[in-house]
């Protein structure tokens, strides 16, 4: 349930409003904007039923939520979130661009890595640590190790980094070592991890579940967004369907349904999404022509003996080729980058 407040409502009106909505046991979310003050009532909304809660002095308008989603809603906040990562912003009117290899490696690439997509303009970089693999016989990420070397890229590069958490279990670690706490795609509806990164003060970078409906998508925000932390990255990395040509078939169309139904930043990772290095630079043009916010891209020194995801990802010289050339579509999409 949303309630519009009356431009005019005082302070005690609010409170009065607030205390109601809580002695029916739901918790409550207060946006103040420059003109109304907009009250969110979290929780199940069916104990609302038959309350008059439009003739409390102060409220203009109530509206029940026909979605499910609240918090994440463009509903419940008309502005865009931009989300401040260490002085980058994301979400605004800046293209950011978030590179780096799959996992981290070695100290000696990692380093590499992140030398060269800062030189080529990138703003925040990304490595796993975590490695979510299909085969359990597969690399699975240096785990703490690998962790401390991306702080230390963090600390060599001045770059916020990026890192995903598989398991609530590494919350500890994983947060003392990263900008921003990913959920991969594959833990989209692990909503015991969702529930848990949003009683954090961190921003978190969500990725679109491998079979997920937009829907579904933001439902797993609003659990994040429920807990209190709404700094949340939406990213589509590609979906399942019947085409098998490339690994996933990026939804683009994603971005502007979200881009419409919800406030939070909408980035693409184009590398997940294809499977192949040579089809990630048409596919980051077209994701930023389509409005999203930023780019996730693997890039990998050496990406012929990367120990996961060698195939999409960029060597470092097509990185910056690639930088320079999305520059331009940003400028014709009035973003800049
Ligand atoms: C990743 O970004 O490292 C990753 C594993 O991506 P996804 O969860 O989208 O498969
Ligand atoms: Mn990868």
């Amino acid at each position: 349930m949303i309630i519009v407040l009356r431009p005019d409502a005082t302070e005690e009106q609010v409170n009065h409003i607030i205390e109601k909505i809580k002695s029916l046991g739901l918790a409550v979310h207060v946006s103040k904007g420059k003109e109304r003050t907009i009250i969110g009532a979290i929780g199940d909304e069916s104990v609302l039923e038959g309350q008059p809660l439009e003739i409390l002095p102060g409220v203009e308008k109530v509206m029940p939520i026909l979605k499910p989603y609240k918090l994440v809603s463009r509903e419940f906040q008309k502005e865009d979130t931009i989300i401040d990562v260490g002085g980058v912003k994301i979400g605004g009117k800046e293209i950011q661009i978030i590179a780096g290899p799959c996992s981290i490696e070695t100290k000696g690439l990692l380093f590499d890595a992140a030398n060269s997509v800062k030189k080529a303009g990138a703003r925040l970089l990304r490595g796993g640590a975590f490695k979510p693999r299909t085969s359990p016989y597969a690399f699975q990420g240096l785990g703490e190790e690998g962790l401390k070397y991306l702080w230390d890229a963090r600390k060599e590069t001045g770059m916020p980094v990026v890192t995903e958490l598989m398991d609530p279990r590494d919350m500890d670690i994983v947060y003392q070592h990263t900008d921003v706490i990913q959920i991969g795609a594959r833990n989209m509806q692990n909503f015991r991890l969702l529930t848990e990164v949003g009683k954090m003060d961190k921003p978190v970078l969500l990725k679109r579940g491998l079979s997920a409906t937009i829907k579904e998508f933001l439902m797993s925000a609003e659990y994040v967004a429920a807990q209190g932390n709404h700094k949340i990255i939406l990213c589509e990395r590609g979906i399942r369907t019947f085409e098998t040509a490339v690994r996933n078939t990026l939804d683009l169309s994603a971005v502007p349904v979200l881009k419409e139904e919800t406030h939070l930043p909408v980035i693409v990772d184009p590398s997940h999404a294809v499977g192949r290095w040579d089809f990630v630079a048409p596919l980051s043009k077209a994701a930023i022509a389509v409005g999203a916010d930023g780019l996730m891209i693997e890039v990998h020194a050496d990406p012929e003996n990367a120990l996961c995801d060698g195939a999409q990802s960029l060597r470092p010289d097509k990185f910056v080729v690639l930088m320079k050339e999305l520059k331009k579509i940003a400028e014709a999409v009035g973003r800049t980058m």
